[in-house]
């Protein structure tokens, strides 16, 4: 059968990962969570002194520097996607709202995007793949054979997001806190010069604001197989 390429683009805490999760699994697909590296590199910024957390500062001559000896590696630990930094493990530590704070004015940054969007046009290169993001239908794979953008109301998108956070311990942040990073991302997201986030002209548009998990892998399992029988 034929093996094509699926992107998945959207708002900030949509559920992107999860639809891209389960329809790679669901195809015998390779999964890549860009997200999971623009993350990884800020993690490395942080931890290299290269961004202050406060200010939002970048030595950009530094970072610009080191990107392409930063090694990022997504694996399968326990059936679980995982994000690998330089050899180790950060899967928990990039989730954490010190790196989702410090995200999005990295992910602005030129030459981050153009070392990233190169791994995963390598990643992806022989198809079979989903790989979910903000530029991936409009710059990575602008040719992919199907491309969905998702959203859902921000409130909502909050409330998901704190109930993971929860789920994995943290308890120290309100919906408002989780609510207004989630703006802010999307603010800087779609206001960048490089890659804003938008919808492709050819992408089919799903709000999951009233769907289940369940009922949202239905539609999209059907839209891939509409695709791959083209
Ligand atoms: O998908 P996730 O919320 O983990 O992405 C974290 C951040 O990484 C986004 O808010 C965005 O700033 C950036 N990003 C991006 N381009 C991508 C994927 C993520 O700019 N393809």
């Amino acid at each position: 059968m034929k093996k094509i390429t699926i992107a998945i683009d959207g708002h900030s805490s949509c559920g992107k990962s999860t639809m891209a999760k389960n329809l790679a699994e669901e195809l015998g697909y390779l999964y890549v969570d860009t997200g999971a590296m623009y993350r990884a590199v800020t993690l490395y910024a942080l931890q290299n002194g290269m961004m202050d957390s406060e200010s939002k500062q970048i030595d950009e001559a530094r970072l610009e520097k080191a990107i392409g000896q930063i090694n990022i590696r997504q694996e399968q630990v326990n059936g679980k996607v995982t994000t690998f930094l330089n050899g180790t493990c950060v899967e928990e530590e990039i989730r954490q709202m010190r790196v989702s704070s410090c995200v999005s004015p990295i992910a602005a940054l030129g030459f981050v995007r153009r070392q990233l969007v190169a791994w995963q046009q390598q990643m992806g290169e022989q198809g079979g793949v989903v790989m979910d993001g903000r530029d991936i239908g409009t710059t990575v794979f602008p040719n992919a054979e199907l491309k969905i953008f998702v959203t859902a109301s921000a409130k909502v998108r909050a409330q998901r997001r704190l109930l993971e956070l929860q789920a994995k311990g943290d308890t120290s942040l309100t919906l408002e806190e989780v609510l207004k990073n989630v703006e802010e991302r999307d603010y800087i997201d779609s206001h960048r010069e490089v890659s804003p986030l938008v919808q492709a002209k050819d992408a089919r548009l799903l709000d999951n604001s009233e769907l289940t998990i369940g009922q949202q892998n239905e539609i999209v399992l059907k839209w891939a197989h509409d695709a791959i029988g083209q």
